[in-house]
């Protein structure tokens, strides 16, 4: 075949033409409130969260694990009628009174829960958590936090459909999740987003946290269901992104073959993901981004660095521009945590 008649430069064109409509560019707080309030609820309207039905949480604890230096709960929480979502809470032992909680979302490759929460028993399990330094959720409770780590819809225990292999404990079903809400107005990164702010009211209801500061805190997917979160819901009041924060254009038009639940219809229309960040503010928010992520897109780091300048041009017009961070490393696609728990230390624990 001699020439491809392709596609993408004519859809990166619309992108630049049609897209960010709602971009961030307030110059004073008047401004700013109105663009919150309005980005705020066409993210709500894109994601689907209207969709959603609420529920009575029906929440049980199915198992207690003593751990070193921790407990690890098994809870299950209705998040739709019928939508059961199993999670691991962490509790340190030696905790007296309450602590801060910091939820601890999953992205792929996580055998869901298992990766944050360090639960090695299966080798695949046990090499990815290796390999993306994926056990957060375990270095957060031996910081004295309260973890909680859910499985999102399409991951470990709520996997679509089983297979025997352990290898297969790795899979998602994103794909099929997307296919069945897609038409139903419902996106995957609504159905995680959804069940993120019944967990925010099932971590009101435990002993361990009430009254404390809430933070949220992800690699790769679990960045994704981070921004969508903390953009979205100021009860949590701090955020740690990582490996999940660069340009649309080059990360997700053009590397276009990333998993289905990035993609959500109409979204670009109306803003990039620096201006979805910069919905966080005035409230801490850290960024994680590595140099050779290959996620990050052919221009590499610079994806990341222009975005990150969009959303800090909010802290700055909010005069708190000390909370708003950027982790730059060396590495690949893993989680760092070198600043972050002290970043979570700084903010949770004034
Ligand atoms: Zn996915």
């Amino acid at each position: 075949m001699p020439q491809l008649f392709q596609s993408e430069t004519y859809l990166r064109h619309r992108l630049r033409a049609d897209g960010r409509a709602l971009r961030f560019q307030s110059t004073d707080l008047e401004q700013w409130q109105r663009w919150q309030q309005e980005l705020r609820a066409r993210i709500r309207g894109l994601l689907g969260l209207q969709r959603f039905l609420p529920t009575a949480m029906n929440s049980r604890v199915t198992e207690a694990v003593s751990c070193q230096g921790y407990v690890r709960e098994r809870v299950e929480i209705e998040t739709e009628p019928g939508v059961i979502m199993p999670l691991y809470v962490l509790i340190p032992e030696q905790l007296q009174g309450t602590a801060p909680a910091v939820l601890a979302p999953h992205g792929h490759g996580s055998g869901g829960k298992l990766a944050p929460a360090g639960v090695r028993a299966t080798p695949a399990v046990a090499e990815t958590i290796r390999q993306h330094n994926y056990d957060y959720g375990v270095q957060a409770v031996q910081r004295g936090y309260v973890v909680f780590c859910p499985d999102a819809r399409g991951f470990g225990e709520r996997r679509e459909s089983l297979t025997a292999s352990p290898e297969s404990l790795l899979d998602s079903s994103c794909r099929q999740l997307a296919h069945m809400g897609l038409p139903l107005g419902m996106t995957v990164a609504g159905m995680w987003t959804w069940d993120l702010l019944v967990l925010l009211d099932y971590v009101a209801t435990r002993p361990e946290t009430q009254g404390e500061r809430i933070c949220c805190i992800g690699l790769s997917g679990g960045g994704l269901q981070t921004l969508w979160l903390a953009a979205l819901d100021e009860r949590v009041a701090c955020a740690v992104i990582s490996g999940y924060f660069y340009g649309v254009e080059d990360s997700l038009l053009h590397l276009s073959g990333n998993c289905d639940c990035n993609y959500i219809p109409h979204m670009w229309e109306s803003a990039d993901m620096g201006d979805v960040a910069a919905l966080i503010a005035p409230r801490p928010l850290l960024i994680e981004a590595a140099r050779q992520d290959p996620l990050n897109g052919p221009r590499g780091i610079d994806n990341v660095i222009e975005q990150c300048e969009i959303t800090r041009r909010a802290y700055s017009l909010l005069g708190v521009e000390d909370r708003f961070e950027i982790d730059v490393f060396d590495g690949g696609h893993v989680w760092h945590g070198t600043v972050a728990f002290d970043w979570l230390d700084r903010w949770l624990r004034r």
